[in-house]
């Protein structure tokens, strides 16, 4: 009669609400743990280098090409001390640069229009 009873109420605890809430509550601790966890092991991987950076910036900006450890300007020709992205616009933004930019700009556009226009297909 006694383990019967035990099984009932048992039985009666894993169905009730407040049974399951305490399941869940154990269970978004776990979570957080192997969230934590997990963050942690990334930290060293994101530590990115400075050539990992400047090549970023590469990407982003094809006004800059880099030797790995400095960001170089093509138009300007000058190495830009930057780590962070703003510096890079900041350079971007310079009336130095974009007059340069233009210029070579510029002249590329001259010689492609000289290109087409030249009377070659002419029979
Ligand atoms: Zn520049």
């Amino acid at each position: 009669m006694n383990s019967a009873v035990i099984i009932t109420t048992s039985s009666e605890k894993d169905s009730s609400p407040i049974y399951k809430y305490k399941l869940l509550l154990k269970y978004q601790f776990a979570v957080q743990c192997w969230k934590a966890n997990i963050s942690v092991l990334k930290m060293p991987k994101e530590k990115r280098s400075v050539s990992t950076v400047l090549n970023e910036f590469v990407k982003d900006f094809s006004d800059f090409t880099t030797d790995e450890s400095v960001l170089l300007c093509k138009y300007c020709e000058v190495s830009v001390t930057a780590t962070k992205k703003f510096q890079v616009t900041q350079h971007l933004q310079t009336s130095k640069h974009q007059k340069k930019k233009n210029r070579s700009l510029g002249s590329k556009q001259q010689v492609l229009v000289q290109a087409i226009s030249k009377p070659g297909s002419n029979r």
